[in-house]
């Protein structure tokens, strides 16, 4: 039998139903499997205690005979969600050892589902970030090989799911967070249409852009807790949709003939890595085999996506990281003399150099004068950008190409040069600024055995089509299933 780390959350749910194994066993096991790869620096917060009264009240619920989708399927939220049971820091020591007094949407409506916290997962200080090195607490691993970054923000979340410590986590996305991360890993993530998701509960960075998602091996696991996820919140998120919850499994096994799948040339140039390229193209080679069209397409302004949001995302976060003023909640400084010099004190300590460079940035391009040079322009050409996808939606039903345009790299390689890191989104900004669904599925492997994942971005609310996509490939590619050595080889790991 395989181990229980090994099982999709689809089929440890049908085993868990099936009462072959009950969900306290299963949350002991992977609570265990946590502890001894403490190394990877995957989680930021665990608690025994708590986790195993939610696996008690699912196996209660499982032995009453609910059948809610995730009963018993232990599953770890991205740091970022905030959470009544967990401290919740969204990876800064701003938020050090705070307590939310209630539960994030898509927190609570997983639990719903039935699935039990395992814990919160590292991530880049307020997700801001390209590598994880951004955590305020420690660094991130990929199990791929432990010398390189994982990914960010959401590097806790694919670090977890890819060293089977948790069977699915939660991310969030938004300029790339749920896709980079889930690439670098060898993991499938989804961040759907903007404003599927309740952002209720999670912390704000930018808020035109921020979705959750979530993070599995595969497809099929993404499609079940997506499910799960997304329904309206309209009293609590003034962004959310007002679209009945939708049941993202139905159509994964759908053939893929005659889908016409948009290539956009402006994703193939120089600055794409060889090896990345390689394993795209026998991507979209399996996908023609399947009966689907490649057709070429233009994003024309794919390059501006950076300037422009690095110029949104900074303007919105200074404006979300006010709150941070060390009154109400989170770090204020030990000394300090009158209250400004206590709101500049708490503030200097409690925030780490990307959060600062991004608050100065922010407040710059949204101050009179810079306004409308920088904030104003920059919302022009992103209604732009939005505008290009939609003309690309005319020839094609969805678009593939690569998440990032290498595989990850060393820890501390780009760590002191912040423009390297957001030349490195380059491929996810344009499908977030849009506020598109957007996946990444395992494809291959690439430079020193790191993985690749293939991009696919759908037209608003073609989350469905993405997942079928990927299940597709999934059903004739095993990138998903293989074991990163570096994983079980951990020292703790052979003690
Ligand atoms: N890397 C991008 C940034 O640093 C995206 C982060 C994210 O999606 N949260 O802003």
């Amino acid at each position: 039998m395989s181990q229980l780390h090994d099982l999709t959350v689809a089929e440890l749910a049908a085993k868990l139903r099936a009462k072959d194994v009950s969900a306290v066993e299963v949350a002991r096991h992977f609570l265990a499997r946590g502890a001894s790869h403490r190394s990877l620096g995957a989680y930021l917060a665990v608690d025994e205690q708590v986790t195993l009264a939610q696996a008690r009240a699912a196996d209660a619920r499982i032995a009453a005979g609910e059948s809610a989708p995730l009963l018993g399927v232990p599953v770890a939220h991205k740091d970022i969600f905030v959470t009544r049971d967990f401290a919740s820091t969204a990876g800064s020591k701003m938020l050090e050892g705070y307590r939310s007094p209630f539960d994030a949407t898509v927190v609570q409506r997983l639990a719903g589902a039935g699935a039990v916290t395992l814990g919160k997962l590292n991530c880049d200080e307020f997700a801001m970030g390209s590598s994880n090195e951004n955590s305020a607490y420690h660094v991130a691993r990929n199990p791929w090989d432990p010398a390189r970054i994982p990914g960010g923000s959401s590097g806790g979340s694919a670090v977890a799911v890819a060293a089977r410590l948790a069977p699915a986590a939660t991310g969030t996305d938004t300029g790339g967070s749920i896709r980079q991360p889930a690439s670098f890993c060898g993991i499938t993530g989804i961040k759907p249409t903007y404003g599927r998701a309740s952002r209720y509960g999670m912390i704000a960075f930018a808020s035109s852009l921020d979705q959750a998602g979530p993070m599995a091996r595969t497809a099929e696991d993404c499609a079940l807790l997506l499910s799960a996820m997304c329904a309206p919140d309209p009293d609590r998120d003034s962004t959310s949709l007002e679209i009945a919850p939708e049941d993202f499994t139905r159509s994964l096994n759908d053939s893929l003939e005659g889908l016409r799948v948009g290539v956009p040339r402006e994703f193939f140039g120089a600055g794409l890595a060889a090896d990345v390229r390689a394993a795209i193209d026998a991507a979209l080679q399996e996908l023609r085999q399947q009966g689907a069209q490649l057709v070429e397409i233009s994003l024309p302004r794919t390059e501006l996506s950076i300037p422009v949001y690095y110029i949104i995302a900074p303007a919105e976060a200074s404006s979300n990281l006010s709150r941070y003023d060390g009154v109400k909640f989170g770090h204020r400084a030990r000394q300090y003399g009158d209250l400004i010099d206590m709101y500049q004190k708490s503030r200097a300590e409690g925030f780490g150099d990307e959060v600062k460079r991004r608050i100065m940035v922010g407040t710059y391009v949204l101050s009179h004068g810079y306004y409308d040079a920088y904030y104003l322009q920059a919302q022009k050409i992103r209604r732009m950008i939005a505008d290009d996808f939609q003309q690309a939606f005319r020839q094609c039903d969805v678009i593939a190409g690569p998440v990032a345009p290498t595989v990850a790299w060393k820890l501390g390689e780009k760590a002191d040069d912040p423009v390297a890191n957001y030349l490195a989104d380059i491929f996810t900004l344009p499908g977030s600024l849009a506020g598109l669904p957007g996946l990444s599925v395992p494809c291959g492997f690439g430079e020193a055995g790191m993985p690749v994942g293939l991009q696919l971005l759908g037209n608003y609310f073609g989350e469905a089509k993405l997942l079928n996509v990927a299940h597709r490939l999934q059903r004739v590619t095993d990138f998903h299933q293989r074991i990163p050595v570096a994983v079980d080889a951990a020292p703790e790991a052979r003690a």
